[in-house]
């Protein structure tokens, strides 16, 4: 079969690797959509080497119809559509005991520790199955969509830790794709407003067409001064930074009134020691929140809420690419012209 296949840093290939059966415990899946993440972008250009191979294929966001059944495989059978929680809990750790296995201490992933989804085909590990993080896509989802279940599914993880309640005011750093997801899981929960700030027009455009109320261009307008002016001088609630700008981080400390959250959804790349103004989270009582990865029960809940039409995922999807064009799809997404970057099948 064809795979994108990642040499080492920054050098992607496509190649043809030997078509994976399913052994025992095990499933294959044909891969009809895998999205792109901008960790993958972080892995191909070395600024992330945590569990990451080489060789390796990357391509943890996917969706597909199962075409291999191994022995003793009950829940599955070909021609089922199915997508995948790619974060496989070991369920016995001190974390996953007290419900935070998304930080499990013993995680192993698909597109990390197991080849992922840039490829025709992707084995489903025996783990995998057993822990329940193969779920059926919905009828009335499409693969594309069904793709999105996992970033969407670390919104939701990130999003609780935000802390967004009714009548909230919202500030979101980066209008990507997870800047986005953010900004609809913020109208869900009920937000009295969000703003979202990015330098990027075409982004900002995407979050007006999916009905955000305030948008702003950092680099013209003062988003501190635009933000005071619609809460009374006070700041937000809660600030969400979907763009891993380390600088964001003491930025975002001075949008929120005193008592609110920042969540630092986005990851750093490692290293990354932005100055910090302490007193701010200090004198200010700010309450600043992480995000790591996801749980089975939030990407159960992003595919529920994609199923059901209350986040629209298709419309998130502005490009299109077959495997063969893994390294154009890369370069298109890393280029800031798009939103998510899909790799279907042929
Ligand atoms: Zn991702
Ligand atoms: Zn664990």
């Amino acid at each position: 079969m064809k795979a994108a296949i990642l040499h080492g840093p920054n050098d992607f290939r496509v190649g043809t690797v030997e078509t994976p059966k399913a052994g025992p415990g095990e499933i294959v899946i044909k891969v009809k959509a895998a999205t792109i993440c901008g960790t993958d972008i972080r892995i191909l250009r070395g600024k992330k080497t945590k569990g990451v191979r080489f060789p390796s294929v990357l391509g943890h966001e996917f969706a597909g119809e199962v075409v291999d059944v191994g022995q003793g495989v009950t829940r599955f059978k070909c021609t089922d559509r199915v997508s995948v929680d790619p974060v496989v809990p070991c369920r016995a750790c001190a974390y996953c005991r007290i419900g935070m296995e998304n930080v499990c201490l013993n995680r192993q992933a698909i597109g990390y520790e197991f080849d992922g989804a840039f490829a025709e085909y992707l084995k489903v590990p025996a783990v995998a199955i057993e822990a329940g993080n193969v779920f059926p896509v919905p009828a009335s989802l499409d693969y594309r969509a069904a793709a999105l279940a996992e970033p969407l599914a670390c919104c939701v993880n990130g999003f609780r830790n935000a802390g967004v309640k009714l009548g909230d005011a919202v500030v979101i750093l980066g209008a990507g794709p997870i800047g986005l997801m953010h900004a609809e899981l913020a109208r869900l929960a009920g937000a009295r407003f969000v703003l979202i700030s990015d330098p990027n027009g075409m982004r900002r455009d995407a979050a007006l067409a999916r009905g955000v109320t305030h948008v702003c261009d950092p680099e013209k307008e003062d988003l501190a001064a635009k933000l005071k002016g619609l809460t009374d001088g006070l700041g937000a609630d809660v600030a969400i930074l979907a763009i891993g700008v380390p600088s964001l981080a003491n930025d975002a400390l001075a949008l929120v009134r005193k008592g609110g959250n920042v969540n630092l959804f986005a990851g750093f790349s490692t290293g990354d020691m932005p100055p910090m103004d302490v007193n701010l989270i200090h004198y200010n009582e700010i309450i600043v929140t992480g995000a790591s990865a996801l749980t089975r029960q939030g990407y159960e809940t992003a595919l529920n809420l994609l199923a059901s039409g209350q986040i629209n995922g298709d419309t998130l999807i502005t490009h299109e690419f077959t495997v063969d064009e893994a390294p154009a799809a890369f370069a298109e997404a890393e280029s800031g012209r798009a939103l998510k970057v899909l790799i279907r099948d042929a």
